[in-house]
Formats: structure tokens, C-alpha cells, sequence
């Protein structure tokens, strides 16, 4: 077995674990393999073992890898910052954006989706600590984003991601995670139809999934350390 097939492998082993000791169900967790600073290659031997999501940050970075993978057709998730004059690249080559936290910068991936392409399936990311120099919408102003985005044609609102402070402590980090829920079950009462919990990483996962987590992004578990070089 190669390295990234055994590590997918005890990735799904702990998904799997974690699911059954907070009574979910595996099959509902969907695992995105966070592929920023990676090769293609390496996605390509993630897609060999079965693995079809995958998370990048970067444009500049995951446009040649898109290009270089367009014959194996495997579904890309934007998970970075989002600046308002790169949102073209975005709306065209990925399928789901989990980092929408401005009106503005949703109307503009609304705008210039192709008319060929399906709706783009949208995360907001909610914003757990105030401090304005991070990205996300602080919980109050939920609501009223989601309405917006819900309402655009070519925009599919799936639900919500957060990226929480570092935490070792498990019940730490389940707090964070427990806001977002929340926050979720606040916008399904008001007929939003969010479906989507985008929260845990290599640190977290499992406390995410305590808390309802659906999709996890993990990179670390799944590809090795980052060269932060
Ligand atoms: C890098 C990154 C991840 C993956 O983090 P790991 O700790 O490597 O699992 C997940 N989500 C976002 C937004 C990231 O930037």
C-alpha cells in the first residue's frame, strides 16, 4: 500500500470511530482531502485509493493542479480567502466554495458561474472570535447573509464552515464546534435549507463530529506534514 492509501485509510478509521461514539453514521461524513501545497501527483495517488473531494487555499496554486487533473474529474473545494477581483477563477473551477463571508463577494460568484456549470455550493464561515482581522461573519449576522446568498440564481446554499482557534483541549474545541451547530440549527428554523457542517481538521475531527461535523477537511492526516518553508 502506498503511504497516502494507508493514511486515507486510518483517516476513514478514525472518522469511522468517532461517528459510532457520538451515534452518526460513517457513510454521512464526507472526507475532503486537503491538497494545498501538494503536487498533483499526489492527488492523483489520493483519487487511485477512492478519495474524489479535495480542498485548496490558493488559487495560484490550485489552478494548474485543476488543469492537470481535468481528465479525472474530482470535486474541488475552495477553502481560502477569497479577494473580490479573484472570485472569476473561483465561480469557474470549483464546485464548492467554503469561505463566503461578504455579500458582495457571493453576488459576484452568483455573476459569473457558467450558465453551463451547476449551481456553486456554498459555505458561509462563520467567524468564532471577535476580531475583525479574521475572516468570517460573526454569528448575529448569520441570518441575514444566508437570506442573501439563498436567494442568488446561480448559488446553492449548503450551510456553514468555521476554522476555530487552536485548541488541545478536547472540550474546548467541541465548544466551538457546538456555536457553529447552533448557528445552523438557527437558519434551518428560519426554512433555510442548510444541510452542510464544514468543521474539523487533523487536529479536531473528532470533536467536530461530536458536534454534527458533515464534511471534514483534513490535510495533515491525509498527506503528511506541510513544508512551511
Ligand atoms: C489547511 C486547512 C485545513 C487542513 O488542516 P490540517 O491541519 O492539515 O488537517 C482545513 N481547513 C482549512 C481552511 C485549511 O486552511
Amino acid at each position: 500500500m502506498t503511504n497516502v492509501t494507508h493514511a486515507l485509510r486510518s483517516v476513514q478509521a478514525r472518522i469511522a470511530a468517532a461517528a459510532r461514539q457520538y451515534g452518526r453514521v460513517p457513510a454521512d461524513i464526507r472526507l475532503v482531502a486537503v491538497s494545498k501545497t501538494r503536487p498533483a501527483e499526489d492527488v492523483r495517488a489520493a483519487m487511485a485509493a477512492g478519495q474524489r473531494d479535495f480542498g485548496e487555499n490558493y488559487l495560484q496554486e490550485a489552478l494548474p493542479k485543476i488543469k492537470a487533473l481535468e481528465d479525472r474529474r474530482p470535486c474541488w473545494h475552495f477553502i481560502g480567502r477569497i479577494q473580490s477581483n479573484k472570485t472569476r477563477p473561483i465561480a469557474n473551477h470549483f464546485d464548492w466554495v467554503h469561505t463566503v463571508d461578504r455579500r458582495r463577494i457571493a453576488e459576484r460568484l452568483s455573476e459569473q458561474r457558467g450558465h453551463y456549470q451547476p449551481p456553486l455550493r456554498i459555505c458561509l464561515q462563520v467567524r468564532l472570535v471577535e476580531d475583525e482581522s479574521r475572516p468570517g461573519v460573526p454569528p448575529a449576522e448569520l441570518p441575514a447573509l444566508a437570506e442573501a446568498v439563498a436567494a442568488l440564481p446561480r448559488l446553492e446554499l449548503r450551510g456553514l464552515m468555521c476554522m476555530p482557534p487552536p485548541e488541545e483541549d478536547f472540550d474546548r474545541q467541541r465548544a466551538h464546534f457546538h456555536v457553529v451547530r447552533e448557528c445552523l440549527a438557527t437558519l434551518r428554523e428560519r426554512g433555510l435549507p442548510c444541510d452542510t457542517l464544514s468543521m474539523g481538521t487533523t487536529g479536531d475531527l473528532e470533536a467536530a463530529i461530536a458536534e454534527g461535523a458533515n464534511l471534514v477537511r483534513v490535510g495533515t492526516a491525509v498527506f503528511g506534514p506541510r513544508d512551511t518553508a
